[in-house]
């Protein structure tokens, strides 16, 4: 054997001792799951922080628990749930997200039912989540309120075996988050995490692109400014950031300084903000960095 040879050799057994190690110290990627009742939701919410999660190499799952097929002025039923299953896979490769499951219940007509509580703890099992985000249960939308009573009631049972037991048990409760809303009675919202999204609003802002039968015709519609959306699509791209642009409440900042410190927080442009449900594992402020590691660690 040479020198040349052996030096060779050697460096390679090195560097297969360095990745080795290396592997071993990355933790496990974490694994979310945003659970919405249509199927823009999640998006619309969460698209920002879902983002970070993918591109830091996090495991992220969107559901829909309607199919969305009463989301329309002139369309619906089967041919609109599809169209929009389709907007969906969209939005999640432009997201980078792993999944946009679309359960096929329909839209407008949600309700707390058993069978849908099973769907829901199913793909909570299935997904192994550690996040678990739905809607309050306070909301404007029945579907929504629905969407959040049903994950709601989820929370414990997804570690109950003889509750859907065609299905194994988690080991232990994830953490069950709220989106924001603006809704005050019989609460207001509180933002116990809050997430800085400037960096990827415009990704955020290209997946809600995907939705193109909800960003540019149904919700124009329902706002009574279908006569505004502009036809050019890189006209659609700014003018949907503009209307998909959320001020950022007094609490919310304050949440922002609590977890990026006050310099950083005031130059926020954007944020997405959670708070955390009574129910399920009731993360320390610790954990939290641990699970949200776009947060910058405590020094
Ligand atoms: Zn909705």
């Amino acid at each position: 054997m040479t020198r040349i040879t052996f030096a060779l050799i050697f460096l390679m057994f090195l560097s297969l001792i360095t990745t080795t190690s290396l592997w071993a110290q990355q933790e496990e990627p974490l694994r979310i799951v945003a659970i919405g009742a249509h199927p823009d939701d999640s998006d619309i919410q969460f698209g920002g922080t879902a983002a970070l999660f993918a591109q830091m190499g996090h495991a992220v799952k969107f559901v829909s628990v309607t199919n969305g097929d009463a989301g329309h002025q002139e369309e619906g039923g089967g041919m609109l749930a599809k169209r929009r299953m389709a907007e969906s896979d969209e939005a999640a490769r432009r997201l980078g997200i792993d999944e946009y499951v679309v359960l096929d219940n329909h839209d407008a007509e949600l309700q707390p039912h058993l069978h849908i509580r099973h769907q829901i703890i199913r793909e909570i099992r299935n997904w192994d989540a550690d996040i678990v985000i739905s809607h309050r249960p306070n909301d404007y939308h029945p579907d929504h309120r629905n969407a959040g009573i049903l994950v709601t009631d989820a929370a414990y049972l997804v570690i109950v075996p003889n509750v859907a037991p065609d299905t194994p048990p988690l080991e232990s409760n994830p953490v069950f988050l709220y989106f924001q809303d603006r809704f005050q009675k019989p609460s207001p919202f509180t933002p116990h995490i809050a997430v800085d999204i400037t960096d990827v609003f415009d990704t955020k802002i290209q997946g809600l692109d995907a939705h193109e039968s909800q960003m540019y015709e149904w919700l124009p519609w329902t706002a009574g400014m279908l006569d505004q959306v502009p036809d050019d699509p890189q006209d659609r791209i700014e003018w949907l950031s503009e209307h998909r642009t959320r001020p950022i409440t007094p609490e919310v900042r304050q949440a922002l300084e609590k977890w990026y410190g006050e310099e950083h927080a005031q130059n926020i442009q954007h944020a997405e903000a959670f708070e955390i449900a009574e129910y399920g594992s009731q993360p320390s402020d610790d954990v939290i960095r641990r699970l949200f590691p776009m947060l910058p660690g405590t020094e």
